[in-house]
């Protein structure tokens, strides 16, 4: 599953994307259909297809503080950003490898479509 995984190969380096942060636990690049002036998957190294599947607290909390970081850095902590992981269809999730997407840089209707 690993092997075919877009993300997965993302995070190899098969496939290019434009990188935004990595570390030893997970790796961030900007998102290929962007909803926003900042749009940023974090995923972890490590394959897990969804939040259903994940089994430590550690997993979720790298990814949200890598996202923190990163909207320090882009400049939109202060003004607001929006964090996101979709589960499954009713959420849309189309890619089946953990992600959080950080969205930024204008403002956000609530609650999402
Ligand atoms: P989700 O719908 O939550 O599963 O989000 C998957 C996200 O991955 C979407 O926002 C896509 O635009 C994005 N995406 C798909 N393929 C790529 C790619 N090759 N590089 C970067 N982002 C991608
Ligand atoms: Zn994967």
């Amino acid at each position: 599953m690993a092997d075919a995984c877009l993300f997965c190969r993302i995070v190899r380096g098969e496939i290019p994307a434009k990188m935004v942060a990595e570390n030893e636990h997970c790796v961030a690049f900007r998102d290929i259909n962007p909803q926003a002036p900042t749009h940023v998957v974090v995923v972890p190294r490590a394959h897990v297809a969804s939040l259903n599947e994940v089994s430590d607290a550690g997993t979720v909390g790298e990814l949200a503080l890598m996202a923190r970081e990163i909207a320090k850095r882009e400049g939109i902590a202060d003004g607001g950003y929006r964090t996101v992981i979709n589960t499954n269809a009713d959420a849309g999730q189309t890619v089946f490898h953990l992600h959080l997407h950080l969205i930024g840089g204008r403002p956000m209707g609530w609650p999402p479509g």
